[in-house]
Order: C-alpha cells, then sequence, then structure tokens
C-alpha cells in the first residue's frame, strides 16, 4: 500500500486502500464509478496519518486545446502548466494562476483565486462527471463563492474551458514573471498546503494570526510560517495530527480573543480523532 503523503504538498498522510493514476477521462470516469476520491496535485487537503480507507484516483489527465478564445483543459493539467502554455499561445487572462500547485480540477473545486482574480472569473463551462452521467455546467450552474463551488464530494472535474483574450506573447510573460516574483516574495517556500484559512468577510486572517502571536510557533514537525501566518509548513517529520493540534490551537486562541470562528479552506481527507 502507497503512502499518499508522496501525493500531497504537504508531504503528509498514510496509505489508501488502493491508489489508481488516471491519465485520461475515460480512467477518471472509471475511478469515479468506483466511488473514489479524486487527488489532483493534493496542494490544498490535510490527509489523516491513518490514511483513506477507499481508492483514491490520482488525476493526472493533462490536455490543452485551445480554439479561438477558448482554452479547454483535462482537469489534471497543472495550473502552473496551463498558464505558462497559454502565454506561449499568446492567450491571456490566467497569469494570475502561476505557482498554484493544483490542477485545473481542483481549481475549479476551490474556486481558486489569487490577486484579485479567481477561476469564476475566467470559466466558462467545466464537463462533469456526476451520478454516472457527463454533464456540461456553465459557470452560472457552478455555485461559485469564495473559495467554494457546487462541485461535491463523488463529483470529478474531467475538463474545464476558460475564456482567454489576445494579447502579445511577451507581455504576457513579463506580467507571468511579475506575479511568479510576488509570489515569491510573500510565500514561503517548503511542504505546505497553501493557506489554511479562508478570509473571514473584512478580515485579513494572517494578521489576526500574527497578532496573536503564532509566527513561527510549532507543534512537533508543524510550523507557522515566519513569512505568512496562513500557511503551516512541515519543517520536517510533520505528522497530520501535529498539523491538527496546530489548527485547532489557532482556531481557539482566534475564538477567545478576537471573538473570529476561522473556518478551514484545507480539505480534511481521512479520520481525524
Ligand atoms: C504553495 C501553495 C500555494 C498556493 N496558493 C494558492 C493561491 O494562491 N490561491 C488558491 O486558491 N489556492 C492556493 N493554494 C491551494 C491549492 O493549490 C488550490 O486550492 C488548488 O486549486 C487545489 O488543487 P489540487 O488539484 O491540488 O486539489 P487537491 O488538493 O488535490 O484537492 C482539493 C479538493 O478538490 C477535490 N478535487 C481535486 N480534483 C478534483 C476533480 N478533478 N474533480 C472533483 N474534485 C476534485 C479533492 O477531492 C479535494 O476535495 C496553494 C497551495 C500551495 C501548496
Amino acid at each position: 500500500m502507497e503512502r499518499l503523503s508522496a501525493y500531497t504538498t504537504f508531504g503528509i498522510g498514510g496509505a489508501a486502500r488502493e491508489t489508481v493514476i488516471a491519465d485520461c477521462a475515460a480512467r477518471l470516469q472509471e475511478c469515479v464509478c468506483r466511488g473514489a476520491l479524486i487527488l489532483g496535485g493534493g496542494s490544498n487537503v490535510l490527509v489523516s496519518d491513518d490514511g483513506y480507507d477507499g481508492v483514491v484516483c490520482i488525476n493526472r489527465f493533462g490536455s490543452l486545446t485551445v480554439s479561438g478564445d477558448l482554452a479547454v483543459a483535462g482537469s489534471g493539467l497543472r495550473l502552473g502548466v496551463l498558464s505558462n502554455m497559454l502565454a506561449e499561445y499568446g492567450r491571456a487572462g490566467l497569469e494570475w494562476a502561476v505557482g498554484i500547485p493544483g490542477t485545473v480540477g481542483g481549481a475549479v473545486r476551490m474556486n481558486a483565486g489569487a490577486f484579485g482574480s479567481c477561476v469564476a472569473d475566467r470559466l466558462v463551462y467545466a464537463d462533469v462527471f456526476r451520478d454516472g452521467k457527463l454533464l456540461r455546467l456553465y459557470n452560472a450552474e457552478l455555485g461559485f463563492g469564495y473559495r467554494t463551488s457546487a462541485i461535491v464530494g463523488g463529483d470529478a472535474v474531467v475538463s474545464a474551458a476558460f475564456r482567454t483574450d489576445s494579447g502579445d506573447v511577451n507581455e504576457i510573460k513579463r506580467r507571468t514573471a511579475e506575479i511568479a516574483a510576488k509570489r515569491a516574495a510573500t510565500q514561503p517556500l517548503g511542504k505546505s498546503a497553501g493557506s489554511v484559512f479562508k478570509n473571514p468577510d473584512g478580515i485579513h486572517i494572517a494578521e489576526l494570526i500574527e497578532r496573536a502571536g503564532f509566527k513561527g510557533y510549532a507543534v512537533g514537525g508543524a510550523k507557522v510560517s515566519e513569512k505568512h501566518a496562513n500557511i503551516i509548513v512541515n519543517i520536517g517529520g510533520a505528522t497530520a495530527k501535529d498539523v491538527r493540534a496546530l489548527i485547532d490551537r489557532i482556531k481557539n486562541e482566534l475564538l477567545c480573543r478576537y471573538d473570529v470562528a476561522a473556518k478551514e479552506e484545507i480539505v480534511y481527507i481521512g479520520e481525524f480523532s
């Protein structure tokens, strides 16, 4: 049995009952029919140390076709690859996605976003395998909100179509590089799952966590980043239990001190006692 830590950016997680790699749409659908849980980049999840008692499908279906202003991507395509390939084609609009280590499918599910833009701004439709049927769901049907969508467990985003604008290749590449540099300046390197908590309305949660004194605070191998207080980094040997204990400690403190009920952006997989 393979440990899921190999498939998560935290580098944390026990084994699944079975792990299947899907490199085409048919394989992905086959997995979903077997009730598999889908992992894309594993960049927004915390997998239990006890693993997952079921089939996990690692989605590597990464295709791209560009026709006019529409770019249709397989859901296992990495966002960074999508963004860089579109730049090469002289298609603008997804520069913001560079440096997000997730896949297109995970990004649709989470309505991923950065630097004032998000998936919902550009998505035209997603082909979703749901209840044994392939459905084409248009933007308005996808219930997009802040880091949320109407895609639920059991659904599989198979591919997604994005609206792009024409532009000058060098100018798009310059903007992409600028965004990558901004990201490098504000976010830690190392094993993490990006932002742990959503920003409550009008509140920058990283600032609250920092004010509460958590920057650099660690439980076992899990540490609140010195560079960005809403990111927990696995500094070596962290367990899911360490990360969860740190998350719970931060939540309790924010509630007691500021009366703020922080909600996780990351998704828990498996059992947490
Ligand atoms: C260094 C770093 C920086 C990050 N920066 C950002 C950022 O700027 N903005 C941002 O929004 N996020 C950011 N993230 C978080 C993360 O990359 C995004 O949420 C990303 O969209 C998750 O995609 P994924 O493929 O990794 O999903 P996973 O983590 O693999 O899965 C997340 C959820 O989506 C489901 N899922 C995955 N693929 C599919 C599919 N094909 N169909 C249906 N469900 C699916 C999973 O079952 C799970 O519930 C960052 C993470 C890291 C580690």
